[in-house]
């Protein structure tokens, strides 16, 4: 057994059996981990209040070679979730995108920078509600960090360039936009005008849908796209989108 000290963010945690609890952190050098800290339900002292989901945190933990779960030693807090709990919108966001990062990832595959992306995302939700156009720019941020990202650029078939004014067909199953002679043959949705380069401008920390109904259809393509591609219901987004949407 070997001793590990990191800091982390509070995915998830449960009670197991009397006394202990069962967490899952997003650590910044060793990516996911699932951890058992003895003693949590009882003592008061240990652990206190450190193990809230949202919670910015240090941690020791000891590994065993092989498989199975970790054993948290000490955790201190570096930030608390304060600032979350004050609305149920915000509390949602950084729901959907702990959920986001817990879903998408697997355990002990390091990832530094989608940690920093988690850590400003629910370091901006303490500040401030997010619109949709807000998490649109994180959930694209962290679908490039993990190789999803839809191609809004060019032909998704055959790779021709398509001026902006004709991004309008959009295919979910190939992830990106079609020429009008490869959509003949490919299946695709059309939207609007105007509605991919707003999702491209989103990218570009533009943040800014023209009205509405771009709005929505920037939705209709990113929820199509993402139910394909990822095979993950977010039980969190259902909830976030009766706020914002
Ligand atoms: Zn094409």
């Amino acid at each position: 057994m070997s001793l590990h000290k990191d800091e982390a963010f509070v995915l998830f945690k449960r009670a197991y059996g009397e006394s202990d609890k069962i967490i899952r952190l997003f650590t910044r050098t060793s990516g996911k981990i699932a951890a058992i800290a003895k003693g949590a339900s009882k003592s008061q002292k240990r652990f206190m209040n450190t193990l809230e989901p949202f919670n910015y945190i240090r941690i020791e933990y000891f590994e065993k070679s092989g498989k199975g779960m970790a054993r948290l030693e000490n955790a201190d807090i570096i930030e608390t979730n304060s600032g979350i709990e004050a609305s149920l919108q915000k509390a949602c966001t950084a729901s959907f995108f702990t959920e986001f990062v817990d879903r998408l990832t697997k355990e002990k595959e390091p990832h530094e920078p989608l940690f920093l992306a988690l850590k400003e995302v629910l370091f901006a939700v303490k500040r401030h509600m997010f619109s949709y156009a807000d998490i649109l720019y994180y959930q694209f941020l962290m679908l490039d960090m993990l190789g999803y990202m839809p191609n809004f650029d060019s032909c998704v078939y055959c790779a021709s360039t398509i001026p902006n004014e004709k991004k309008v067909l959009f295919s979910k199953e190939r992830g990106g936009i079609l020429c009008v002679n490869c959509a003949r043959f490919i299946p695709h949705t059309v939207c609007g005008e105007g509605v991919i380069p707003g999702l491209m401008s989103i990218i570009n920390q533009e943040k800014q849908f023209a009205n509405i109904i771009f709005e929505r259809q920037a939705q209709d393509i990113m929820e199509g796209f993402m139910s394909f591609h990822l095979d993950v219901e977010f039980r969190s987004y259902r909830l976030l989108k009766s706020f914002i949407l």
